[in-house]
């Protein structure tokens, strides 16, 4: 038996296990180069699949190895250049990239005191006219903490820079001075913290712990809405801290006037403060980021392919991350670069998932979620005050977004007349000319929809 019969009946037992797109990602370009001295030599196309068939797949490959060569007693994997086997069909390579290799998030950069990530920084934050104001006044907090704006809120969509923002703000101050204490929580956190301090009655303590910070940040706090006992308790903190001059940053979705079930006086506090927005990017500033990001991974990509990502993905900086990875991922799976015509194929892959169309169950889900109300009450035929708003909303989206009729409308929403459709769309169409608030709301929800297809 030739080396190449060996490794063809390996593969061939492999390809029975596994799925199609695994068996690919892991087998191809993998070949024996020698068998000697009782040790089989497989090469691979490079590091990442080395690791995989040395840890996953290599008691299968052995047993198969075994069968008929009793007498190999080791199987060791190379990174070769072997490029006998051709790479994978180029009609279908897109969807051969794991997910995991695209997600780079990892938590092993994370101060365990801070709570912060060292990754995020200034040096590494784009300024775009999106995002100026935001960054300007989160530097000067950053330079003179307790002094100029407190607090300071952030607020804008999802994946546009907001945890960036305050992870560079808490790391900076951490750096410049040292001796502040200073603490980085998400609003689920913080909440609970707040539970299990009820359950273990340790209030006292947790809040004693809160007001020895020098620097409080809270990120996406529109969560505490609706959250009656996480509000008091944070309420208090927020006053001892105010009181002592301590900063505190926090970052929303939305501005505090459009956060549902806010005590009032939380929002007055929230906007006592700076507020500062982010939006979109535009192509210059997603250009930039995308080198920037490009750079800080090391990968030698070049401007064409840079340019048409910025191009095609505009609402939301992380999926245009998340672009940039799939392609790394590509070239690392694959051995090379890809070009232009390439890239084109991988993220048309990406762009045009089936789950992009918008579906009136991502629409009423995206509506429910922002205005924190069930998608059961949104849909049935509940009488509750706070869904009102909502259900109307969602009937003039459903309309807009998903072009259905009036009376598929109706009958979607609690089995109402199509004339109640009409009506609820009627309204927000108007305020959405003339009101300002509605105006963002509608962005805000649309973000979020848009978000949806990528997460689906
Ligand atoms: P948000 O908290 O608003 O949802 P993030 O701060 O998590 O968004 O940003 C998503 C990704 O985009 C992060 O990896 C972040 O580093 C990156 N990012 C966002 N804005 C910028 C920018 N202006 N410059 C560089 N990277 C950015
Ligand atoms: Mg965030």
């Amino acid at each position: 038996m030739t080396n190449d019969e060996l490794w063809k009946a390996v593969l061939s037992e492999m390809e029975v296990s596994l799925s199609r797109a695994n068996f690919t990602t892991w087998f191809k370009g993998t070949t024996i180069v020698s068998n000697s001295n009782g040790a089989v030599l497989v090469s691979v196309p490079n590091g990442f699949v080395k690791e995989w068939l040395e840890n996953k797949f290599n008691k299968q490959i052995f047993k198969v190895v075994q069968n008929y060569h009793p007498e190999i007693r080791e199987i060791k994997y190379a990174v070769g250049n072997n490029r006998s086997h051709s790479i994978l069909p180029k009609k279908d390579f897109a969807q051969f990239i794991p997910e995991k290799m695209v997600d780079d998030r990892s938590d092993a950069d994370i101060d365990k005191v801070t709570n912060l990530n060292k990754r995020y920084t200034f040096d590494s934050y784009v300024i775009g006219s999106n995002n100026e104001l935001a960054h300007a006044a989160s530097l000067s907090v950053a330079k003179t903490p307790g002094k100029l704006y407190n607090p300071l809120f952030i607020y804008g969509g999802v994946g546009l820079g907001k945890t960036h923002l305050l992870q560079a703000t808490g790391n900076f101050i951490c750096s410049r001075f040292p001796d502040k204490k200073v603490s980085y929580i998400s609003s689920e956190r913080l909440t609970s913290d707040i539970v299990e301090s009820i359950k273990n009655r340790t209030i006292e303590e947790m809040k004693q712990r809160y007001a020895k910070l020098d620097l409080l940040i809270i990120d996406d706090i529109q969560f505490i809405a609706g959250k009656e006992k996480t509000q008091d308790i944070f309420f208090s903190t927020f006053n001892e801290l105010y009181g002592k001059n301590k900063q505190i940053v926090l970052s929303s979705d939305r501005p505090p006037s459009a956060i549902p079930a806010l005590e009032a006086r939380l929002r007055s506090r929230f906007e006592g403060g700076m507020l500062a927005d982010i939006g979109a990017p535009d192509y210059e500033t997603r250009l930039a980021i995308l080198k920037i990001k490009a750079k800080e991974k090391i990968f030698d990509i070049d401007n064409d392919s840079l340019s048409y990502i910025a191009t095609n993905i505009q609402k939301n900086i992380r999926e245009l991350e998340g672009a940039l990875n799939r392609i790394i991922a590509f070239s690392q799976i694959y051995n090379k670069v890809p070009n232009l015509k390439e890239v084109k194929k991988l993220l048309a892959a990406y762009l045009s998932t089936p789950f992009r169309k918008t579906t009136y169950q991502s629409i009423l889900k995206s509506v429910a979620d922002f205005y924190g109300v069930s998608l059961n009450d949104l849909t049935k035929r509940s009488r509750k005050k706070e869904v009102v708003r909502p259900r109307q909303v969602a009937m003039f989206l459903l309309r807009e977004e998903a072009k259905l009729s009036f009376p598929e409308i109706g009958s979607k929403l609690g089995g109402r007349d199509h004339s109640t459709a009409i009506h609820a769309y009627e309204k927000i169409k108007k305020e959405e000319d003339g009101n300002e608030n509605t105006k963002q709301e509608l962005v805000l929800i649309k973000e979020r929809l848009y978000q949806s297809f990528e997460s689906s």
